[in-house]
């Protein structure tokens, strides 16, 4: 990642299962939007 592209987040998500795309739309409920839900495989759906 280039340093221009560095950013801090509070939250961060590991996997966009139901857990995690459950996960951030709660704290976007809340209103903790500064979060990045990282998943390693190809798209979001989980197993
Ligand atoms: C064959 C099968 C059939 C099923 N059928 C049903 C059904 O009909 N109805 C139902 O309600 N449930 C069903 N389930 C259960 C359902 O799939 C799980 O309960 C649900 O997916 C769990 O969600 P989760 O977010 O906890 O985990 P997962 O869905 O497993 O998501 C975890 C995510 O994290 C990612 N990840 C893991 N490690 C990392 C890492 N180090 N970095 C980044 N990302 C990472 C994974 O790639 C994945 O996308 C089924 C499960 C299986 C295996």
């Amino acid at each position: 990642m280039a340093a221009a592209e560095k950013h801090d987040f509070r939250v961060i998500v590991i996997g966009a299962g139901p857990g995690g795309i459950c996960t951030a739309a709660k704290l976007l409920e809340a209103g903790i939007k500064d979060i990045v839900v990282l998943e390693k495989a190809g798209g979001v759906g989980g197993t």
